[in-house]
């Protein structure tokens, strides 16, 4: 049997995870945040004082590596050996260091298991970078969703709950992030060729998600 995928690619601060959780919740599906699975593996490496960019030490460490999401409703808890580590995962460090170990083919592929296991047991909304592109190439409803750098620092500042003067602190940290990941050479971020893309810059979270609706019912 087949389930109905949904893929979700962008920048950060496109307003992903809102749309993704609002869509699924319509289309009564689960959700799934695959950047959480990028900052466990992130928390793990800083925990455990992993030296990542020594092949044989990360290929160890990627061995032992016991992550999963835990599915609570609509809810998603992210697991580390038993551990929920959701709480601990969005500090700018482990954001960083998301982005940056990331781009480590060997912590893609470690990771590609669990999302095709996901994808293989139910209907999902996946959201990420390279969902459209290397993940699920073959998924039939692919969006690619993004927005202005400016808006998107003032929606994450907004969130965060940060003051004025790390604002531009914010922007500085999502262009660094934009441009890592779109340059890397393992799966970069950019639309699949038949990604429907989608600009928020002047979309509200609601316009988003019924314009993802309406492709996906008119199929
Ligand atoms: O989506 P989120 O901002 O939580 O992702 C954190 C980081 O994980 C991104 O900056 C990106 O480097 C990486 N990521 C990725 N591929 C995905 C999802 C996230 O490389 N599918």
């Amino acid at each position: 049997m087949t389930y109905r995928i949904v893929t979700i690619d962008g920048p950060a601060g496109a307003g992903k995870t809102t749309v993704s959780k609002q869509l699924a919740a319509t289309l009564g599906c689960v959700y799934v945040d695959t950047g959480a699975l990028y900052r466990g593996v992130a928390y793990e490496i800083d925990r455990q004082k992993i030296d990542w960019q020594d092949e044989a030490e990360l290929n160890r460490f990627l061995e032992s590596l016991d992550l999963g999401f835990k599915m609570t409703g609509q809810d998603l808890a992210l697991v580390s050996s038993g551990k929920d580590i959701t709480s601990f995962i969005r500090t700018p460090e482990i954001t960083m260091l998301a982005s940056a170990t990331s781009a480590l083919p060997a912590v893609r592929q470690a990771l590609l298991g669990i999302q095709k296991h996901i994808a293989a047991t139910r209907d999902a909304v996946f959201e990420g970078r390279d969902m459209g592109t290397a993940v699920f190439p073959d998924a039939p409803f692919k969006f690619f969703l993004f927005a202005d750098l400016g808006v998107r620092a003032r929606r994450r500042h907004d969130e965060l709950g940060t003051n004025d003067a790390e604002l531009e602190k914010v922007q500085a940290q999502m262009a660094k992030r934009d441009k890592d990941d779109e340059s890397r050479k393992t799966n970069p971020l950019k639309p699949a060729p038949d990604a429907v893309s989608i600009d928020s810059t002047h979309m509200t979270v609601d316009q988003v998600v019924t314009k993802m609706q309406d492709i996906i019912e008119k199929a």
